[in-house]
């Protein structure tokens, strides 16, 4: 052990975790048990009240006419895809720099996957980007709101209406982010969320749901969902099994009230990094979050990049002082081995290669306390300190 001769040494923190969601399920435990034993009362598994109730609160929170639930935020963009007529010979454009569902989504239809750079700054797909890599072939945008902020969806969906594109937003990370005024998910044809339990709303699994304010869309979306089967036992197309429980909209209706409440804690904790970062001396430290103040970022991750070769090594000294992060994400879809017959080469995409080498995401979630911050923002300086003594 070499921390006698780091700041390390001066004192032990108490761990901190880069989420802990039972700080927020703990105030509702009460109340999530009773709604969760009036559907187990009910024996409406599927299909119940719950979920319908739930649909009406998001179409509202997304400033939709129409919410329809699924099993998860993979689904969501499966359905869309599927729902928008996508297929083999089309070419859909995404970001690499996202989890791997958005481009599986259009993999599974047979559709191809055309990966674009990112902005740098906000780590969300590059607009100029996206517009040299339309083609004939093109039908589709999935902008992903990464992190909780929204894409440059002014550019995006003028090349949209340009180039007659569908887009399909990618809500996972973002439920109740706004771009001038907009909320995520009502900006494309579709938007789709995800209740997994890292995200701004986690319920206790999975769970889904699509937005749209086209009717027609909102049937058929419904449609693919519930194996393309209109009556019953009729089959008009071949869709998937896709459904949301009762169970979980119920546990979603609770939390669901505390939503807003949490996205203020959430802003309210990036702001505090923001201070903190800024104050400190953190050689290493390439950039923070970049806010681009179109609208409210929602902070699902606060992510800062630390200089190549780095990055691994702080992850792994904050792991030793008790500090939770992770990398969200460490290669980027174009280079994963599932997509190597897309023939993307190492270095087509450089600024998500580069984000890849060096983001790192910190605990944000609303229950951190002011002092959690504070240590955290201590074993950063603890970690890069004794990096660069490491490199001297
Ligand atoms: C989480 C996530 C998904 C997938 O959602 P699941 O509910 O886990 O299937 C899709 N896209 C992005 C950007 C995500 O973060």
């Amino acid at each position: 052990m070499t921390t006698h001769r780091t700041p390390a040494a001066a004192g032990k923190s108490p761990p901190v975790p880069l989420l802990d969601v039972n700080r927020g399920n703990a105030p509702l435990r009460d109340e999530i048990l009773a709604a969760i034993t009036k559907v187990v009362d009910s024996g409406r598994f599927l299909f119940g009240p719950d979920v319908q109730e739930l649909e009406a609160k998001v179409a509202r929170h997304c400033g939709t006419e129409h919410a329809v639930g699924c099993a998860s935020g993979s689904d969501a963009l499966l359905l869309a895809m599927m729902a928008l007529d996508i297929g083999p010979g089309d070419e859909v454009i995404c970001p690499s720099f996202t989890f791997f569902a958005t481009a599986s989504a259009i993999w599974r239809v047979g559709a191809k996957p055309v990966f674009v750079d990112i902005d740098p700054q906000t780590l969300n797909i590059d607009a100029d980007c996206i517009e040299r890599a339309i083609t004939p072939a093109t039908k589709a945008i999935i902008p992903v709101h990464l992190f909780g902020q929204c894409a440059d969806m002014d550019n995006i969906l003028e090349l949209g209406r340009l180039h007659n594109l569908h887009i399909v937003e990618d809500v996972a990370q973002a439920i109740g982010a706004t771009h001038r005024g907009r909320p995520a998910g009502s900006m494309g044809a579709i938007g789709c969320l995800s209740f997994y339990p890292t995200k701004n709303l986690g319920g206790f699994g999975d769970g889904g749901m699509l937005t749209t304010n086209d009717a027609q869309l909102a049937e058929r979306l419904r449609l693919f969902a519930a194996h393309g089967m209109s009556p019953r036992y009729y089959h008009k197309v071949v869709g998937i099994n896709s459904r949301l429980d009762s169970i979980q909209a119920a546990v979603l209706n609770v939390k669901m009230t505390q939503l807003e409440m949490w996205t203020e804690r959430r802003i309210e904790n990036a702001q505090r990094y923001n201070r903190l970062l800024r104050n400190d001396e953190l050689p290493g430290v390439l950039s923070l979050p970049h806010d681009l103040g179109y609208g409210l970022h929602v902070w699902n991750q606060y992510t800062i990049r630390i200089a190549g070769g780095r990055r691994d090594q702080v992850k792994s000294k904050l792991a030793e002082a008790g500090v939770g992060s992770e990398i969200y994400y460490p290669v980027p879809l174009h280079l994963q081995e599932c997509f190597r017959s897309l023939g993307y080469a190492p270095g087509s995409l450089p600024e998500t290669e580069k984000a890849a080498a060096e983001v790192l995401s910190l605990p944000i979630f609303p229950e951190l306390t002011a002092a959690e911050q504070e240590t955290v923002v201590a074993r950063l300086r603890d970690a890069m300190y004794t990096q660069r003594k490491a490199a001297a």
